[in-house]
């Protein structure tokens, strides 16, 4: 069975196609599937967002499709950049630029007060035929942010974020050790189990 990636980001595209690599289901980028598909984000939740996602791909490709909405919340900004994470300073902004602001708004801020959380939903959307509603799966992986940015590996928030238990920024461990621990992760391996099980019924 296919299921097709509603997102155009090539770093989730990696991460999700790594932490699903043990499933049966065959994963496929939207953007292999030749359309031009686009999708404001316009939701008030990270859950709003990734079902938007999810049922926009489903319709327009008529295959079984998961949405994804992920965002950083930083205790001492009250939640901020929440879903406003991918334009935090502003529209078509770099990572960079992001984290930099992000430094920015901290700086007076010491540790151990600097506690912060990634938090993903994933959304499963069915085509109408299949009369199944969108399910929603959630991960969380809580952290603190670091005081300048460390590391070369993943993507966004990554050289910022230690996670709990580890000395490493998400940017200087291995891909292997993010990919088990991650707020992704933590998602997916809901989606994962969800996903054998209606397999199975099938
Ligand atoms: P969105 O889910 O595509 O809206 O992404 C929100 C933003 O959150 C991205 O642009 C990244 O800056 C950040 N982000 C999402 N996932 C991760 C991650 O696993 N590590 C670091 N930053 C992330």
């Amino acid at each position: 069975m296919r299921l097709i990636l509603a997102t155009k980001n090539s770093h989730k595209v990696a991460e999700i196609k790594a932490i699903l690599s043990n499933s049966d289901w065959e994963i496929i980028p939207m953007t292999e599937l030749n359309n031009n598909i686009e999708i404001i984000e316009d939701g008030v939740t990270f859950e709003e967002n990734a079902r938007k996602k999810a049922e926009i791909v489903c319709e327009r490709t008529g295959y079984i499709c998961m949405g994804e909405d992920t965002g950083l919340e930083v205790d001492a900004l009250n939640g901020q950049p929440g879903i406003f994470s991918a334009r935090f300073a502003g529209e078509n902004v770099t990572y960079e630029q992001n984290m930099q602001k992000l430094l920015k708004l901290l700086q007076d801020v010491k540790k151990p007060n600097r506690f912060a959380r990634f938090r993903c939903v994933c959304a499963i959307a069915f085509p109408k035929s299949l009369n199944r509603v969108t399910e929603t799966f959630d991960g969380i992986c809580e952290g603190q942010i670091i005081e300048e940015p460390r590391g070369k590996v993943g993507f966004g928030y990554d050289p910022v974020f230690v996670p709990d238990e580890y000395e490493q920024t998400f940017a200087e461990l291995p891909a292997q050790v993010k990919n088990k621990i991650s707020h992704r992760a933590r998602a997916l391996e809901k989606v994962r189990k969800y996903l054998e099980q209606i397999r199975f019924n099938e």
